[in-house]
């Protein structure tokens, strides 16, 4: 089914570093698969889109700021942000997760984090998860604006360990990233494509047309796999 759209053209805002859903590839060029699933959905449905790459946090302020029409930056679904957001079909599922430098071996389960310091990017689940345990397992919460910060601070012993969201651990690992999972991850939620609430109604329904289709034909499976080798 065909959507009408509305504007001439939609401001879609996403996080900066956040592989294998959105990053910069050798050519400064963003791709990934919330990129992917976007531009295919625009070009299925047959409206324009300008990305906006501004971080995760930006993302959220920029679309309940109106400077965003919505956002794709592998966002979870959760009660609290449906307070403020309207999300179209969920078409990833996820989960957060403890990542330490490989070879550490002090940190084996939550308790071991007495006395550390764990990061996470500011405004995520993962920084909530972090919040809402740090009084329970004694350790201290740092916040980055953006997964490179975050990431590098493992890597120079700023920080202990970080928390972040699996497939996004999974990936920097794949990538050659020195670090391990030690404690199983948090059963985890659904990313969706979001907009403000109440506003820009054709563009989730258009989104979430162009994503049955793809999920149909197997397209969505096409981009997935062209990002990340199948596990389980
Ligand atoms: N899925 C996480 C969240 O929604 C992290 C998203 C991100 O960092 N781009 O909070």
């Amino acid at each position: 089914k065909q959507v009408e759209p509305k504007k001439d053209e939609y401001v879609i805002a996403s996080d900066t570093a956040f592989a294998p859903f959105e990053f910069q590839n050798a050519e400064n060029e963003y791709e990934g698969i919330d990129v992917d699933l976007m531009e295919r959905a625009a070009e299925m449905q047959n409206f324009n889109i300008t990305f906006n790459h501004i971080g995760f946090s930006g993302a959220v302020q920029a679309v309940e700021g109106n400077q965003a029409d919505g956002m794709i930056a592998g966002m979870t679904i959760t009660d609290e942000r449906e307070e403020n957001f309207d999300f179209a079909d969920p078409y990833f599922e996820s989960g957060i997760q403890l990542a330490v430098e490989e070879g550490n071996e002090d940190i084996t389960s939550y308790e071991d984090l007495e006395g550390t310091t764990v990061g996470a990017k500011v405004g995520t689940e993962s920084a909530d998860f972090l919040d809402e345990h740090e009084d329970e397992y004694g350790f201290n919460v740092k916040l980055y604006d953006d997964a490179d910060q975050l990431y590098e601070a493992v890597r120079v012993d700023a920080i202990d360990a970080l928390m972040d969201d699996y497939p996004v651990i999974g990936y920097a690992i794949a990538q050659g990233q020195e670090l391990e999972t030690p404690i199983d991850r948090e059963t985890g939620g659904d990313y969706g494509f979001a907009v403000k609430k109440g506003q820009n109604p054709e563009l989730l329904e258009m989104f979430n047309e162009a994503l049955q289709e793809m999920e149909r034909t197997g397209e969505y499976d096409q981009i997935v796999s062209s990002y990340v080798e199948d596990s389980d």
